[in-house]
């Protein structure tokens, strides 16, 4: 899936409050916001997968699109001061959803949200189940990019992967999401796999190439605790990920996607001009959007919270609020788990951790204007560290990454996270 750094959000969230004195972007004359609606159901589970995803939920499925456009509902008169212009189906397997389901999810964005005329729609799609017919009718509705999930080229990285579709079925579900209209094409990828060799990582991003995608996200592979693939290497079936593999292909792939005039725009993501994610670049600029569905998180009105996992759960309680609204005119949103309004020394860590995923970086200027503070003195110790090591640099006004910074992220984020409180 394609990741802001997992999911189809990011694993670090941001929080930073969009107003203050932050500038605005603006859609169709109103701040703008981002809308995010998570299918939660998969066909099977793929070994890697901790996504909020499941596999044998299919008889919630029917109760779970009224779910979704009630709490479009819930939240439209909060939304009605914003202008939408990104609107972002993740999953789980958003393309599992019948055309049927789709066209009312659809619709009630369109009746309940101001949509822009040139919005960005995106839908994730698994290449297991595409049908032409599928794609035609989701391109109807005006979905405008596709975003498949690869990962890989070769039969036997496929089944590591535990994924259900082989390479042809990809050959197959690329041509037909070209028949269908699709010109904004995004194919998810992941490297550094378990086993492999330098040469099948290029064989699969030369194989993807010749799709010509406006864009492509590459993922290093992560083993991440209670997946199907964790337990096999703590079992010691499988061996570790080899980090300096994985270090050499981001390298090459970087050099190579240059060539074909793909520019990187953050960590992962590498696009056509004019053609980077628009709505996942709401997150990593600390930008405002709601998320519906299982699981889904928001960040609104400077408050960051997020829904229940379980879609069983979620459909009561997008349920009980709807009742308890009927009756009392007013109720608490049920399906929230938690949320938070985060601090200025968390919002200022956001911002930077956000901002430096992006080859843009962090605008000096910019962040002194938005906190009161400046990121030379807020950041002092960790600047001069990772300065020294040469994984930062400042250049024109920015702070960014490094080549060896690109690498090497998470060693120069976890330094600029706030101190825990203490006890
Ligand atoms: S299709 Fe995507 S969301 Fe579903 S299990 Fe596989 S990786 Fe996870």
């Amino acid at each position: 899936m394609e990741r802001a750094g997992g999911g189809c959000y990011p694993r670090y969230m941001a929080s930073t409050s969009p107003v203050g004195q932050q500038t605005v972007r603006m859609s169709g004359g109103k701040p703008a916001l981002a809308l995010y609606l998570h299918i939660p159901f998969c066909s099977s589970k793929c070994g890697y997968c901790d996504f909020n995803s499941y596999e044998g939920l299919e008889h919630l499925v029917p109760e779970y699109t009224p779910a979704l456009v009630h709490e479009l509902e819930l939240w439209a008169p909060a939304a009605r001061t914003f202008g939408v212009d990104t609107v972002f189906f993740g999953g789980g397997t958003p393309s599992l959803t019948t055309l049927d389901d789709m066209s009312a999810i659809v619709a009630a964005v369109r009746e309940q949200y101001d949509i822009a005329p040139d919005a960005e729609w995106t839908l994730e799609a698994n290449p297991t189940e595409l049908t032409r017919e599928h794609l035609e009718g989701l391109r109807h509705l005006g979905i405008n990019r596709l975003s498949m999930g690869v990962q890989s080229m070769r039969p036997d990285e496929l089944e590591l992967l535990e994924r259900a579709h082989t390479p042809e079925r990809v050959v197959q579900a690329v041509e037909d999401a070209r028949a269908a209209g699709f010109d904004n094409l995004n194919l998810d990828l992941i490297f550094g796999l378990i086993g492999q060799r330098p040469e099948h990582w290029q064989e699969t991003l030369e194989r993807v190439l010749q799709f010509r995608p406006e864009h492509l996200s590459c993922y290093a592979l992560t083993v991440e605790p209670g997946t199907a693939l964790y337990y096999r290497v703590q079992k010691g079936q499988l061996p570790d990920p080899d980090p300096d593999i994985a270090a050499e292909e981001y390298e090459w792939t970087r050099e190579r996607l240059a060539r074909d005039g793909y520019q990187q725009y953050e960590i992962s993501n590498w696009a056509k001009p004019g053609r980077a994610c628009r709505h996942n670049l709401v997150y990593w600029r600390a930008e405002p959007y709601l998320g519906f569905g299982a699981g889904a998180h928001s960040f609104f009105a400077g408050q960051r919270f997020a829904n229940v996992d379980a879609p069983n759960r979620y459909e009561e309680a997008v349920a009980a609020t709807v009742e308890a609204r009927a009756t009392t005119g007013s109720a608490a949103m049920q399906q929230i788990a938690g949320g938070e309004t985060p601090d200025h020394t968390t919002q200022m860590a956001d911002a930077m951790i956000l901002g430096l995923r992006l080859m843009e970086g962090v605008g000096l200027e910019e962040f002194t204007t938005r906190f009161g503070a400046r990121v030379e003195d807020a950041f002092a110790d960790a600047l001069a560290k990772h300065t020294r090591l040469g994984l930062i640099e400042v250049a024109d006004g920015r702070l960014r990454l490094t080549s060896r910074g690109l690498l090497l992220s998470n060693e120069v984020f976890v330094d600029l996270l706030p101190d825990p409180p203490e006890e």
